[in-house]
């Protein structure tokens, strides 16, 4: 085809496409953030959007890359108003799909403008909405966005700006145009891109150059100026977790990497991956109380991960070009599973644990899935394709439904098949080199969407192995055991005992219950549910029960309040003693209220307190510790 071919046949496209199309081609929307009040969750966005009269169909982001969902808060999108030349514009919302929003446009008119406030969300839970404190701002431009919907979003061209209140410093991958004080203009760049940049500002901030091929900056966001104390050893096991991520993959994949962390009572709780940042949140102190970080191990290591499994490698169909069409979740287990394994891995090998802390935190993972009677009706790759409900589901009845516990499953899944390649080579290969190989650099940075075959494929060429019959067998089988073989072949057993490990103490002591999964309601609480099955606030309420355990039997259910325990009121002490003490022959009785009407209720139980650990089996090697042992060091 000649140039003037080309011509001609862009000239069609954009004729055929529509008169909005061809206006926005020219240009770019533009978008301007007033963050001034962000101190108070008040965001104003305004937008300029080329246009011709006639209909623009204009959208709010739905599917949200890394939340695998429609979870767009629209709800948060308090004011809505399109105007032109100063004149309130009619619109209405589409009937079919109520994110998409028809605007019409008067005559003589080629361009629009459009107001939209979003209240970020105070409390609330795992949710990006929650995006401001009285001295920190956290923002995924995908909260304050619209945009026309003629264009793929990797082709709908913005420039946007932002002004922040004040003396608050910011971080972001976007590009910067100029700034002017408080005001900062950004270069040019699509929807895609500016929805996966995120913005961090605040008033107590500072950025930690980590290192890396390509450089990455730790940035860090604190609610206190003491917050940002980071010490010599917490930095060296970040700077140590890029050498060691580089290291797996085989060399990074992004230009310049933002790895953001925000410290803020306020706004602790969400995390979320992107291709040149992860967002990432702990509690005001998460750095200088000791007991915080380790129940955070493997979270930062978790989105750092994502920038190559999830983001440089996507599942197909999960990478969409709109925000409004539903993603293929089926391949989460690579997405999501391959990232939890190796989000704890690589916490170990970092030095952000310790390869106790690993291993009891393996041990919750394995005992959790132990206790999810909902493995015998829903397969795992059922609770994958089917994520998008599982995201929003309430804590209760998880044990019987199953959560989005795809995480921790498809983790030890992916153990398993790390310890098969090491035991069968003799320890010559591992799932390390599956990740230099299916994530090996290809034809720039571009996204490359891999199916299911294409994993087989890698995993065949690491080591032969009738790969699509062990992934198919894990994925649909409805056994109530979970797959722990990889537990067991790497020298470890799952096993109970009466004292819980430190890391579930550290997790009931400073995190509340939001890091045990799949929870991510905050308050004190205790863990039963390897014992008489139940998971319980500190003011008694069943956030769970497990079927088949002792509590379920007895007809304690999810919603129900624990009032008396053997004749003394409720607290989480006083059932705990009482589970210990079952195993002296003490009686376990409740007093429950369920609703309106309370009543006794007697347990048929004698085993004691139960809490998950792993013990050495000392008939096999310790390849776990192979796994956990630093590995960049050795390639230096
Ligand atoms: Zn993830």
């Amino acid at each position: 085809m000649n140039c003037c071919k080309v011509l001609l046949a862009g000239f069609l496209f954009l004729c055929l496409m529509g008169p909005d199309v061809a206006a926005q081609g020219a240009r770019p929307s533009l978008l301007s953030v007033d963050a001034t009040e962000a101190a108070i969750g008040l965001l104003h966005a305004h937008f300029v959007f080329p246009a011709s009269p006639g209909e623009i169909s204009i959208a709010y982001p739905k599917w949200i890359p890394g939340e695998h969902a429609p979870t767009g808060p629209i709800n948060q999108v308090v004011r809505l108003v399109f105007t032109a030349n100063g004149k309130q514009l009619s619109w209405r919302r589409d009937e079919a799909e109520p994110f998409l929003f028809h605007v019409q446009v008067p005559a003589g008119v080629n361009q629009i403008e459009a107001d939209l406030d979003f209240a970020c969300e105070i409390g609330g839970g795992f949710t990006p909405a929650v995006c401001s404190s009285h001295n920190e701002l956290v923002l995924n431009w995908n909260l304050v966005v619209i945009y026309p919907t003629a264009f793929p979003i990797d082709r709908n061209m913005f420039k946007a700006s932002l002004k922040l209140p004040k003396g608050w410093r910011f971080a972001s991958p976007l590009p910067i145009e100029k700034q002017n004080g408080d005001e900062i203009q950004f270069g040019m760049v699509s929807l895609k891109a500016l929805v996966d940049s995120p913005l961090l500002a605040g008033e107590y901030f500072e950025t930690f150059p980590l290192g890396g091929d390509h450089p990455v900056d730790l940035d860090l966001l604190s609610e206190t100026p003491e917050g940002l104390q980071i010490t010599a050893e917490q930095k060296r096991a970040f700077a140590n977790l890029v050498a060691e991520a580089t290291a797996l993959f085989g060399g990074s994949r992004y230009a310049h990497y933002h790895m953001q962390l925000t410290l803020g009572d306020s706004i602790d709780h969400y995390t979320v991956e992107h291709f040149e940042a992860s967002e990432n949140r702990m509690p005001a102190r998460g750095l200088l109380d000791p007991r915080i970080l380790p129940t955070s191990g493997s979270l930062v290591p978790h989105e750092y991960i994502h920038s190559w499994n999830g983001k440089y490698r996507p599942p197909m169909n999960l990478d969409n070009p709109s925000y409004l069409d539903p993603v293929d979740g089926s391949l989460l287990w690579v997405y999501e599973g391959l990232t939890d394994y190796y989000g704890n891995v690589l916490a170990a090998r970092s030095g952000l644990w310790t390869p106790e802390q690993f291993r009891e935190s393996l041990a919750i993972d394995a005992a959790q899935m132990a206790t999810h009677p909902g493995r015998t009706w829903r397969s795992l790759q059922d609770t994958t394709t089917g994520a998008q409900l599982l995201y929003n589901a309430s804590t209760a009845w998880s044990a019987a439904r199953r959560s989005t516990d795809f995480y921790p499953e498809s983790g030890l899944v992916w153990l398993d098949a790390d310890t098969i390649i090491r035991e069968q080579s003799k320890g010559a290969k591992s799932l390390d080199d599956f990740c230099k190989i299916f994530y090996a650099p290809q034809d720039g940075r571009r996204p490359k969407p891999y199916t299911f075959d294409d994993v087989i494929s890698a995993m065949n060429m690491v080591w032969p192995y009738d790969w699509k019959a062990f992934f198919r067998q894990r994925l649909d089988s409805t056994s109530p055991q979970p797959p722990l073989d990889g537990i067991e072949r790497s020298g470890w057993r799952l096993t109970y005992s009466e004292q819980k490990t430190e890391l579930i103490d550290q997790l009931q002591q400073t995190r509340k219950i939001d890091l045990l999964w799949p929870l991510w309601e905050k308050s004190d609480f205790t863990d039963l549910r390897y014992s008489i099955g139940l998971l319980l606030n500190d003011d008694g309420t069943v956030l769970d029960s497990a079927p088949g355990m002792a509590a379920y039997k007895a007809g304690i259910v999810p919603g129900m309040q624990l009032i008396a325990v053997n004749g003394f009121k409720f607290s989480l002490p006083v059932v705990e003693t009482a589970v210990l003490k079952t195993k002296t022959g003490a009686p376990l009785e409740m007093f429950v209220a369920n609703d309106a009407s309370t009543y006794l209720v007697k347990l048929n139980y004698h085993e004691g307190a139960k809490y998950p650990q792993l013990s050495r089996d000392s008939t096999h090697p310790d390849i776990l510790a192979a796994i956990l042992a630093p590995k960049a060091a050795a390639k230096k």
